[in-house]
Order: structure tokens, then C-alpha cells, then sequence
């Protein structure tokens, strides 16, 4: 059976590889993977920034080109984050749409709230899954890491404004 929830899989390797940077912690804001990112803490393939979000590719891409776009206010829904967070977010988000077509016209955006809708890290973050095939993009598939070389020619595309 098809998952009915595109973004809500992720494949036991990857929960095994990631679960240490993605669990919320005790300590909560420290323990933030996507915090110590936005803080540049911790190595991210970014490619947009500004005051209050970022936006890099995700580590285990659904498709090539696969972003993850965040706010630097740590909240784990959309709507645990003030206002204006929220509205840089979706503008960071339709700039990132922008870019991604560059790609490709098709594509997904996903935002999982919640652990039952497939959240994994608890900290808000919309997805941009690039489309590129007919096969149904709600199919369940198996991940594989980011490469280097992968990244670099994804940075190439999509860093420029
Ligand atoms: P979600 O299920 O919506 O919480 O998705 C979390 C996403 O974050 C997954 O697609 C992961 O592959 C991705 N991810 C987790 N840690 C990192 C990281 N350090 N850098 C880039 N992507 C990450
Ligand atoms: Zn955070």
C-alpha cells in the first residue's frame, strides 16, 4: 500500500543514521539540529540565508535538489513561531520555488507537523522535492546520502539569486 502521507516515510537507515542529531533532547533549543545550522554550528549545504531563515539541502534527498527551508526561531510547528517569522518563511519559501524551477516545474512542498504526520525533526521546516518522472510522488523510496560532488552542482544552481 502507497503511503497516504508523501513526506511522512523515512526508511529505518535513515532514522538509525540521523536519530541522534534529530532527537529534540532534554536540553531542547541545544539540542536542535536545525538550530546549530542556523547558527552555523553544524555544516549545512546552504544555499540561502538571511536574518531570520535559511534554507540547505536535506542530507537524505527524496529527489535531486531536495531543500529543506527553516526559520533561525526555533519552533517545532509554524504556528509556535511570531508572525514575522512565520511571513519571512513563506517569503524564503516562494524565493526557493523560484530557484527550483530552474530545475525543474514540478515539485512538491511538504511541511509534517507532528510526530503521527512524519515529523522527525522537531523543529518547523517546509520540504521542496523537485519532480522529475511520472511515477507517483507519493510512492515510498528508498534514500541515499548526499553526495559532495552532488552538492556542489546543486550549490552551483540554486545559490545564485
Ligand atoms: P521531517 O520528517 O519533516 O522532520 O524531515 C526532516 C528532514 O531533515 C529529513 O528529510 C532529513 O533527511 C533531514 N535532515 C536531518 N538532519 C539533517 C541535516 N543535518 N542536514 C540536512 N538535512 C537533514
Ligand atoms: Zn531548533
Amino acid at each position: 500500500m502507497n503511503s497516504t502521507a508523501p513526506f511522512s516515510r523515512h526508511n529505518s537507515i535513515i532514522r538509525r543514521t540521523l536519530a541522534p542529531a534529530m532527537s529534540p533532547g532534554p536540553g531542547g533549543k541545544s539540542a536542535c539540529i536545525f538550530c546549530e545550522i542556523a547558527a552555523r554550528r553544524v555544516p549545512a549545504h546552504v544555499v540561502y540565508e538571511d536574518d531570520a531563515t535559511i534554507a540547505f539541502l536535506d542530507l537524505f534527498p527524496y529527489t535531486r535538489g531536495h531543500l529543506l527551508v527553516v526559520p533561525k526561531h526555533h519552533g517545532a510547528r509554524l504556528s509556535d513561531l511570531p508572525p514575522a517569522d512565520q511571513h519571512a518563511l513563506i517569503r524564503t519559501l516562494a524565493e526557493l520555488s523560484r530557484r527550483t524551477e530552474r530545475l525543474t516545474p514540478d515539485y512538491n512542498i511538504g511541511l509534517n507537523t507532528g510526530a503521527k504526520a512524519g515529523q522527525v525533526v522537531f523543529h518547523v521546516h517546509f520540504h521542496i522535492i523537485p519532480r522529475y518522472s511520472e511515477e507517483s510522488p507519493f510512492d515510498v523510496i528508498d534514500r541515499v546520502r548526499l553526495t559532495d560532488p552532488e552538492a556542489r552542482s546543486l550549490l552551483d544552481v540554486l545559490s545564485a539569486a
